[in-house]
């Protein structure tokens, strides 16, 4: 995909690939933030995750997804009226979840701004302070605990099993984030039930035609999350921003292949 930088008025300017703010200095004892997508990108290639928070190399941007924000959007908004009344969600009964309701708190609308907040953490011993937006919290009121969840749209010919979505190759990072979001509330003292849930919805391809809508099959996928993982790769990722090394490549990234084949042209 070809991307050319443009300023806020839409008039090309010349991308650097570089920028000069919000770049970790080794062992720096003012505050880091890393976010979700951050630790993601760790998990995903070493070096890319360093070169962006260590040498302030500036990623490649993408468009928004915009057809998959509306369907969050929309969700939000459904799932707030149901948060200011206290009741279920429409979907809960399909799915026997008579117990539960959206979870009320001062600070939802903080914890879903992936940008400027989300939720928070500050690891002990360390500057660094994990965050990421969550798409809702549910509560459980027999339980009295927390259930953390992920909304996501999609288009597949197939309907929607947790089998198979949970083990589908480009899913794995969904169960990342829930994995993730479940470590920074357990650490700012919630009670988590062990369950989470995807809430999919799943265009239908198979629609007779367009008409000007599109139809979804609505599936809540439970994930039972895991955080035991997670520390250690933390660990990993802070020991990483604190070397002088800039760690190899992943040997399967399409883009740095393409940029060795262009560099031997
Ligand atoms: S392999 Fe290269 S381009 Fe790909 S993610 Fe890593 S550093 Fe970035």
């Amino acid at each position: 995909m070809i991307n050319l930088k443009r300023n806020s008025k839409g008039v090309l300017v010349q991308a650097k690939g570089l920028r000069s703010r919000n770049i970790y200095t080794r062992n720096q004892s003012d505050a880091f933030k890393i976010s979700r997508g951050k630790f993601n990108d760790f998990l995903t290639c070493q070096r890319c995750f360093y070169l962006d928070r260590v040498k302030g190399l500036i990623s490649p941007s993408t468009p928004g997804w915009t057809l998959n924000s509306t369907v969050d959007l929309l969700l939000k908004k459904e799932f707030d009226l149901c948060r200011e009344e206290q009741i279920p969600h429409r979907i809960f009964e399909r799915f026997g979840l008579t117990n539960i309701v959206p979870f009320k708190h001062e600070n939802m609308d903080l914890w879903r701004d992936s940008l400027h907040h989300g939720l928070q953490y500050k690891l002990a011993n360390c500057n660094i302070i994990l965050h990421g937006g969550v798409d809702d919290i549910w509560f459980d009121q027999h339980e009295e605990k927390l259930i953390v969840v992920e909304y996501k749209a999609q288009a597949n010919d197939r309907s929607v099993t947790k089998e198979h979505y949970l083990a589908g190759v480009y899913h794995q990072s969904y169960k990342v984030q829930l994995d993730f979001y479940a470590y920074l509330l357990t650490m700012m003292g919630f009670d988590l039930s062990s369950t989470g849930y995807f809430y999919v919805c799943n265009a239908d391809r198979k629609a007779f035609n367009f008409d000007g809508r599109l139809m979804f099959e609505e599936t809540l996928v439970p994930y039972e999350w895991s955080t035991h993982w997670i520390e250690d790769k933390i660990v990993e990722m802070v020991d990483t921003l604190n070397s002088n090394d800039v760690p190899d490549p992943n040997s399967s990234c399409e883009n740095c292949a393409y940029s060795y084949q262009q560099s031997l042209i």
